[in-house]
């Protein structure tokens, strides 16, 4: 029998892989291999989340970014980025929308833009949980100092994604300008998760340079850390960036890799992202069937969000309106899973 079979049947079984087997798991998938684990990766999301999927309002309150990440069509170098920050007023706005249509979570997400100090952050994180303090709050706003999560975690934050983006460190310098350590990114992780906060890691799929051994060690990686969540989408070119050239990162590798996530981490909350989605037709519902259980709709204002881009032709439609959070939850109803109005926390690990 054809060996990445084999390997499929053994983690779909709850066995531990070696990594010399999870790289042959992907080195030698088939069709055959992705729907064995995408079978099994359904039914342990099922286990834990039944037909339920969260919804997490992303608001993108800020294109401004010290950092000069090679990937990310925000990066510092990039002149022809039209940079905007939204006002405390706007975002709570965002927020008063989001809660009508049903949101219970937001995201804050933004590049490293040091206008906003931990004091601003904590005033606004304090009046979006006072309006609304049935919701949860996630921030997705880079590395910063420990004392820096502390305050913002004290303010009433409650979870915080941080990609790893890659747990190779060789890797990472092929990403990331000189300034950027890898160590420093999992030094934040690890301050994140002591300080208390549901923490989410994640790596792009197909990243210039990567190799599937690298992602052998992000899994590797994302097993030893226990993190809460795990972001995960393609690589997706931008065109004012120096990986303007590079080949897209593939849907169907990004697909595989959600339902060995799923396998790996059984109660893992995890998004079928907007990148997949922009790749792939249906690509969110794709991600649902392969082990997803959670979907994170654009709740920034219309007039920026062709602003915040991370990469090309980045899907813009959200449920900013409720006719495109209606359209979500019909295409949700469609596979058999349901929107649900619920904060959505980590079940206990
Ligand atoms: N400044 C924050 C938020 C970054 S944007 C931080 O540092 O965490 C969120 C994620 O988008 C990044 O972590 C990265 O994994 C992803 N991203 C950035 N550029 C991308 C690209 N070109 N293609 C696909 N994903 C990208």
């Amino acid at each position: 029998m054809d060996k990445a079979v084999a390997l499929a049947r053994r983690m779909a079984a709850g066995e531990a892989l070696t990594g010399g087997e999870l790289l042959t798991l992907l080195e030698q998938r088939t069709a055959e291999s992705a729907e064995i684990l995408r079978a099994a990766a359904v039914e342990t999301a099922r286990k834990t989340f039944g037909n339920r999927v969260y919804l997490r309002g992303l608001i993108e309150f800020t294109n401004y970014c010290k950092n000069d990440c090679y990937y990310c069509g925000i990066r510092c170098s990039n002149q022809k980025a039209e940079r905007y920050r939204l006002t405390p007023e706007v975002i709570l706005a965002c927020c008063d929308a989001g809660y009508d249509l049903g949101f219970r979570t937001f995201v804050l997400q933004g590049g490293e833009d040091s206008w906003w100090t931990d004091d601003k952050l904590c005033s606004l994180i304090a009046a979006i949980k006072e309006n609304h303090p049935d919701c949860a709050l996630t921030l997705s706003i880079g590395e910063r100092s420990r004392d820096s999560y502390a305050a913002l975690k004290q303010a009433g934050a409650d979870r915080y994604l941080l990609r790893h983006e890659t747990a190779n460190a060789c890797h990472y310098r092929r990403l990331h300008p000189p300034a950027l350590k890898l160590e420093n990114r999992i030094r934040c992780l690890y301050d994140l998760k002591d300080l208390g906060y549901q923490v989410g890691a994640g790596m792009m799929v197909g990243a210039p340079g990567q190799t599937l051994a690298n992602l052998v060690e992000d899994l590797q990686f994302l097993q030893k850390l226990q993190p809460h969540m795990v972001g995960m989408g393609p690589f997706l070119r931008h065109r004012d960036t120096p990986f303007a050239n590079e080949p897209d990162g593939s849907a169907e590798l990004t697909l595989y890799l959600l339902s060995m996530v799923r396998l790996l981490l059984p109660k893992v909350l995890l998004p079928a992202t907007t990148a997949l989605g922009t790749v792939l037709e249906g690509g969110r519902e794709r991600g649902i069937l392969h082990g997803a259980n959670v979907v994170m709709p654009n709740l920034s204002p219309a007039d920026v969000r062709s602003k915040y881009l991370l990469y090309h032709d980045k899907l813009a439609t959200g449920a900013e309106s409720a006719n495109g959070l209606a359209q979500l939850r019909r295409n949700l109803k469609a596979i058999g899973y349901e929107a649900v109005v619920a904060r959505g926390d980590a079940p206990t690990l």
